[in-house]
């Protein structure tokens, strides 16, 4: 199996040396042709979407990745990743994939709390430790989303058929692998 990590701009190495420690090859997507290769996973980082999606339509990654992702190829998105897919998002008019059928609201909590942790649920995995640096979260979701972990009222990890998403940085914990383990069994390999 292997994973690709777009690597424009964020906390991709995190994500790398994560899959290192599950033994999962991975490879970084920085150009068209990296992101044409055949692979069964991808992870979209934390970051700035802006950036990471200006940089995404300028090096002509963004109609490659976008066709894969609509046929059905697992992805995970944390943070700047979550707002690149959400189909909507209340305070942003830019687009992005439009793909996860979740209205995100960008830096939803304010510049004074930009950051903070906390302990909750992701699906039945208990204790889970969540860092969110300056995180979206969602607003309401569509149907056919599975709501996965909810912090403070606020919907902050979901997933819609082949697609992951979470507002925390599950890849900031080096030693935690849980979250992207979840990806592996429930999305890549099902
Ligand atoms: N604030 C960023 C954005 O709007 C997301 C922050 C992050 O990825 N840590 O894209």
């Amino acid at each position: 199996m292997t994973i690709a990590v777009l690597a424009l701009q964020g906390a991709f190495a995190e994500h790398e040396k994560i899959l290192n420690a599950l033994k999962i090859d991975t490879f970084q997507i920085r150009t068209k042709a990296d992101a044409e290769r055949e692979f069964d996973g991808l992870i979209l980082p934390g970051g700035e979407s802006t950036t990471i999606g200006k940089l995404l339509k300028d090096l002509e990654i963004f109609d490659v990745l976008k066709r894969k992702i609509e046929n059905g190829l697992p992805v995970f998105g944390t943070c700047a990743g979550l707002i690149l897919l959400a189909k909507d998002v209340v305070n942003d008019n830019r687009k992005y994939f439009d793909v996860m059928d979740i209205k995100a609201h960008r830096n939803a909590y304010g510049r004074q709390l930009g950051s903070f942790e906390a302990i909750s649920t992701f699906g039945n995995i208990d204790n889970v430790p969540m860092v969110f640096i300056r995180a979206p979260f969602i607003e309401s979701a569509g149907e056919g989303v599975e709501i996965l972990s909810v912090v403070e009222n606020r919907i902050v990890a979901a997933r819609q058929k082949n697609i992951l998403v979470t507002a925390f940085h599950p890849e900031l914990l080096p030693d935690y692998t849980a979250i992207h383990q979840y990806f592996i069994d429930n999305i890549i390999k099902k």
